[in-house]
């Protein structure tokens, strides 16, 4: 009860399995007395290209155009464009970041990781020294909660894909944990298309069920041997 949850939502059918998710937890989490804030990506028609349009201002550098420093500079100076000011604006008022997606090539869809991109910006999320455990959003958890079209046998079936932990090492390691986001276990809901309805209506409930103790949850321990050891 108050805290705050800030869903990342990349889907575009509203009536998709994802948006199913995303609703039960926008119900479950509201029931509790959460504020619940919800980034719909593709009805915001978030741009996900990082470009020179995200700096309002002359650029700090006229001869060569580096993205990441014109990024850190802009933010310091307040000239970040609107529509990644207010991402941000989401994330510093959350105390969890529920990302929901369908995995696209063992990744997140391209709008979602425009919002990456752009959004966790050198100076906002990190710096250099300042990231995995000093990362800026370290008093924040994060999870990632997505669907999938192979089916859990075919990744569990090593010689096909490998073990799916393998796949969330860029994503929570590399991206999430070097902001300093605490990771709790992924929602992995596997082959949702290949399931019966039965089966995908227990998908959403028991996302539901878990999102009732979520506060109770530990992080996870976001180093290799999660990933990568039995
Ligand atoms: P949907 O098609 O929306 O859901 C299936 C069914 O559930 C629908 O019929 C829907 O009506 C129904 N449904 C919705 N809500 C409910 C509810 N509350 N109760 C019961 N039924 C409901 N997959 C991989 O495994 N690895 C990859 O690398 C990969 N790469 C991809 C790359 C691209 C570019 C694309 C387009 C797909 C890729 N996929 C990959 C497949 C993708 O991950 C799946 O298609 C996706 O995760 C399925 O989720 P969905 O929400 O779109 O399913």
């Amino acid at each position: 009860p108050g805290k705050r949850v800030l869903i990342v939502y990349a889907h575009q059918m509203p009536t998709s399995m994802n948006g199913s998710l995303k609703d039960a937890a926008v119900t479950e989490l509201s029931n509790q007395g959460c504020q619940v804030t919800v980034s719909d990506l593709y009805s915001m028609n978030f741009e996900p290209r990082a470009t020179r349009q995200d700096f309002l201002g002359a650029s700090s550098n006229s001869e060569f155009f580096n993205y990441a420093e014109e990024a850190h500079e802009a933010y310091k100076k307040g000239c970040l464009s609107k529509d990644v000011v207010e991402e941000q604006k989401k994330i510093q008022e959350a105390d969890l970041v529920i990302f929901q997606f369908p995995m696209y090539w063992l990744s997140v869809p391209a709008i979602l990781k425009g919002w990456l991109d752009r959004v966790l910006c050198k100076g906002f999320a990190f710096d250099i020294p300042g990231y995995f455990d000093k990362g800026f959003l370290k008093d924040k958890s994060a999870l990632l909660s997505f669907t999938t079209g192979g089916t859990a046998e075919k990744y569990f079936q090593k010689e096909l894909r490998g073990d799916i932990k393998y796949i969330l090492w860029p994503l929570q390691h590399g991206v999430l944990h070097f902001c300093g986001f605490q990771i709790l276990r992924p929602q992995i809901n596997f082959a949702p298309e290949h399931a019966s309805e039965s089966k995908r209506k227990e998908m959403v409930a028991s996302w539901a069920r878990r999102l009732e103790t979520i506060w109770d949850e530990k992080p996870i321990n976001c180093t290799s041997s999660w990933y990568f050891e039995k």
